[in-house]
């Protein structure tokens, strides 16, 4: 009861916003349930560029507004600042939702991996020389940041069902990764956006098993069954360990530079689905003829006795509830050492 006059009288108290009120500026991105752009407000262009982002969002926006209602609740620093969501139905045929996030930064992790100069484009290590020791150390801490906000969203009890680098932006005000895109999460604790049907994975970065839960879970059942029961099918079907899934694979991409392309990813899961998703077996039949770009990352994750080999073989593996949670992962020797304290990218 408390928990829903809080949120009223948040929502009451914050500003409301219609569709005048925003100056569009530079398109940031298109997908096929919307297009975001940056944006400024009209009676306050405080900055040329805008302060602000835009997503106009077909049907899906209205779930996507509740997931950020959410997190802005339960665990606002795992996900980029959500201000606003309306529904715009003044001018079109079919209704439009409008979402206003405030502009995070320019980098998302995938813009930075892309970089021939990853991982030193991310952070700094001032008592390290440049070499595998430092890269670590950094790419550790980018890890440590993603399981953190991967933690949040899971312990509020939302999947996410799209981590990637595209989707982790970093934030230049908080120096830190932040997750977006909630157009793909499911919440298990009130059903919403249950295994919509038509979803589509992004297939370059989800978990072998299709849907989430077991296939045997009735459709998303009423709120109030929904709250009682599903702590007991999130223990029974660990639908979190979709998404460890994918940021296994994004520490993969990290490690080894040989994999940070699209086609390289595409080919490491055609071999990872012929060893039967048996990591072990994959580096078996690799590593013996690998070039420079695969061995680099074998000889990172190999540092302190292998410690980082033995993290990613517990995200990427095939069965869900064998992969460790965000909470078990963070708290993997992997992480014992000193990371760095803020990360220092830099246009
Ligand atoms: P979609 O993938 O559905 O097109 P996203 O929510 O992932 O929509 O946003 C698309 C792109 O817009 C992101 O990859 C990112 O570059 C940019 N973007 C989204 N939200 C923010 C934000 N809060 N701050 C800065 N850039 C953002
Ligand atoms: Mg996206």
């Amino acid at each position: 009861f408390d928990m829903f006059v809080l949120a009223f009288v948040e929502r009451l108290f914050r500003p409301s916003y219609k569709k005048d009120d925003f100056l569009l500026g530079k398109k940031l991105g298109e997908g096929s349930f919307g297009v975001v752009y940056r944006v400024s407000l009209a009676n306050k262009p405080s900055s040329k560029e805008g302060d602000l982002v835009l997503k106009k969002a077909t049907e899906y926006g209205a779930v996507e507004i509740w997931m950020n209602e959410r997190v802005r609740r339960a665990c606002a620093s795992s996900c980029a600042d959500f201000v606003y969501g309306f529904l715009e139905s003044s001018s079109k045929k079919s209704a439009e939702y409008w979402l206003i996030w405030r502009f995070e930064g320019d980098a998302t992790l995938a813009d930075l991996v892309q970089s021939r100069e990853f991982p030193y484009n991310v952070g700094e290590v001032q008592d390290l020389p440049k070499g595998l020791e430092r890269e670590n150390r950094i790419i550790q801490t980018i890890m440590r940041q993603i399981l953190f906000a991967l933690d949040g969203l899971h312990s509020t009890g939302i999947v996410h069902r799209d981590i990637k680098p595209q989707n982790i932006i970093f934030s230049e005000e908080s120096r830190t990764f932040k997750i977006i895109d909630l157009g793909a999460a499911t919440d298990l604790r009130v059903g919403i956006n249950y295994i919509p049907k038509e979803f589509l994975l992004d297939p370059r970065y989800a978990a072998p098993e299709q849907y989430i839960m077991s296939t045997q879970t009735p459709s998303a059942p009423s709120v109030p069954v929904a709250t009682a029961l599903s702590p007991v099918l999130w223990q029974l079907n660990s639908p979190d360990r979709f998404d460890i899934y994918s940021a296994g694979l994004i520490f993969l991409q990290m490690a080894f530079p040989g994999l940070r392309t699209d086609n390289s990813l595409i080919q490491f899961n055609r071999q990872l689905k012929r060893c039967d998703y048996d990591i072990v077996a994959w580096r078996k039949t690799v590593e013996p003829r690998c070039g420079p770009e695969l061995r680099r990352g074998f000889e990172l994750l190999d540092l302190d006795g292998g410690i980082g080999w033995e993290l990613l073989k517990s995200m990427v593996r095939y069965k869900a509830r064998q992969r460790l949670s965000a909470k078990a992962a963070l708290a993997h020797p992997y992480f014992d050492r000193e990371g760095l304290l803020a990360l220092s990218f830099m246009q």
